[in-house]
């Protein structure tokens, strides 16, 4: 006999991607009568990591967003240039832990959605079965954030951005708080692709970050080297303070992570592929995955079809430039020189949200040094299926 609590929907992970999918069921009048389960390893703390995105005009978050900027900065020994995105785009930041308030406010109020704190160590993913360590759980449907076990990457190709960054503030003025610094190539590349990117909230205060595309990972003192010299050469010599620091790592890869849904269990967020291979970005493709789920759910249609967003030609695209950076190893001060330089930001932007017709296509392609891209192109076509 069965001893498992029955849900409609399980959801593993209250992370971005199980927030943003639990909070749009309970606002679909439509899916309100379903009973939903979240489950968590751990009860989230303060900010674990800060999000950045960019957006089209009004967006789902903006009443809890920290800043936005309508200009970007891009900077490399090749160029700067301070890029408006007005009419099209907005930068935006938004701090986890407001996210989470936020969505964890709007599920409760909700009244169909259970959250329990249990860590998952197992799911039967014919019957619909999680297994925490105090508990199981059975549903018609199940979403997990939580990466699957038997990930192999060897066939595709894979790198990491991992980072680290300083939350400071000044006693003076020192930023454009008008303006992002996007990507700043111009600190020492070590044979790896490196930037660092300034986020201001107001004047005297900002997010300094230090990325690399790379599997050698820093310790905590590498990165905070990188962004310490970054501060003095780029933006102040004068003093300020550290109020917060935050680290990670974002798998960059074109590996197919929808071919581990089997059964009743689906995979969101980083374990469903979400992750802009070529980018690192992933905020705004949660969104957009979490919405196509909604219409599945809706129409009572496949949740595979959801994955159609991450697959097709964009993600040729991405495995081409994956290739380039990672496989060629050709500079990324280069590669994004080249593309910044020659392209409108209103079509690069189209270009990494995987938004652009055919003519943004070509033109993308004809920017940088086109060799490596045709190599690339040949290479990458074979293992995509
Ligand atoms: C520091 C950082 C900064 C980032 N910044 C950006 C950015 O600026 N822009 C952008 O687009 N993307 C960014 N990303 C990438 C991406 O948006 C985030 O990683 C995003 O949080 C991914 O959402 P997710 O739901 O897949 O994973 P998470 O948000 O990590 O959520 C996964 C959840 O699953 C839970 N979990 C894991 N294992 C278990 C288990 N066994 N049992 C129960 N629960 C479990 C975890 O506790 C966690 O709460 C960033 C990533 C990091 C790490």
């Amino acid at each position: 006999m069965s001893t498992q609590q029955k849900y409609d929907i399980i959801i593993v992970g209250a992370g971005a991607a199980g927030l943003s999918l639990a909070t749009r069921i309970a606002e679909t009048s439509e899916l309100r009568n379903r009973r939903v389960l979240i489950l968590d390893k751990e009860q989230k703390l303060g900010n674990d990591r800060t999000w950045c995105f960019w957006e089209h005009g009004e967006g789902r978050f903006d009443e809890i967003i920290t800043q936005s900027w309508n200009n970007i900065y891009f900077h490399s020994k090749y160029i700067s240039r301070r890029l408006g995105l007005e009419p099209y785009y907005a930068y935006k930041m938004l701090r986890s832990s407001d996210f989470y308030d936020h969505t964890l406010a709007s599920i409760e109020s909700s009244g169909n959605v259970d959250f329990v704190i249990d860590s998952v160590v197992g799911v039967n993913a014919q019957e619909g079965i999680v297994i925490c360590s105090n508990g199981s759980y059975q549903a018609d449907i199940v979403f997990s954030s939580k990466l699957p076990e038997d990930l192999d990457f060897s066939s595709h190709i894979y790198t990491d951005q991992h980072f680290g960054g300083w939350f400071i503030e000044f006693d003076e003025d020192v930023f454009d708080n008008e303006a992002a610094t996007f990507m700043d190539f111009r600190i020492e590349q070590n044979d790896e692709h490196r930037f660092c990117y300034v986020l201001p909230i107001n004047r005297k205060k900002a997010l300094v970050e230090a990325a690399i595309f790379s599997k050698n990972h820093q310790t905590k003192d590498g990165y905070d080297d990188i962004i310490k010299g970054y501060i003095e050469d780029y933006i102040s010599k004068s003093r300020y303070s550290i109020h917060e620091k935050e680290y990670g790592v974002i798998p960059m890869t074109n590996y197919p992570f929808w071919k581990h849904n089997e059964g009743k269990i689906y995979h969101i967020g980083t374990a469903g592929g979400a992750v802009k291979p070529s980018s690192g970005y992933a905020f705004k493709r949660i969104q957009q995955h979490t919405e196509r789920i909604i219409d599945c759910l809706k129409s009572n249609t496949s949740i595979e079809n959801s994955y159609k967003i991450f697959r097709g030609r964009h993600l040729l695209y991405d495995s081409v430039m994956l290739h380039v950076l990672e496989e060629q190893k050709i500079s990324g001060d280069k590669v994004f020189s080249d593309l910044f330089e020659k392209i409108n930001v209103d079509v690069l932007l189209r270009f990494l949200d995987g938004d652009t017709n055919f003519i943004g296509d070509i033109q993308i392609m004809k920017a940088p040094r086109m060799w490596p891209f045709i190599k690339g192109m040949a290479k990458v076509i074979s293992p995509l299926k």
